[in-house]
């Protein structure tokens, strides 16, 4: 069973570039200001979503288990 993820983007960081878009782009779309916002936390398997998050330059992606709020990134 797949467990489910809390993900969120933080706009204080999101410089825009779109890597996240490229390696999960079921999970995040840009935002009008060019910002990446999770449109489905379920759109990616757990492994891509992480991949997203680690290899954001800003580290602006913070990810958890929904299910008793465990941080798995950063
Ligand atoms: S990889 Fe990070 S900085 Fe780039 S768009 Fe995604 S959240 Fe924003």
């Amino acid at each position: 069973m797949t467990r489910r993820l809390n993900v969120r983007v933080d706009h204080a960081c999101c410089v825009g570039n779109a890597m996240c878009l490229a390696t999960a782009p079921g999970v995040f779309a840009h935002n009008d200001h060019r910002q990446s916002e999770v449109v489905d936390p379920e759109g990616e398997s757990e492994e891509k979503i992480l991949e997203a998050a680690f290899n954001c330059p800003t580290r602006a992606i913070r990810v958890e288990i929904a299910e008793g709020g465990e941080q798995l990134f950063p």
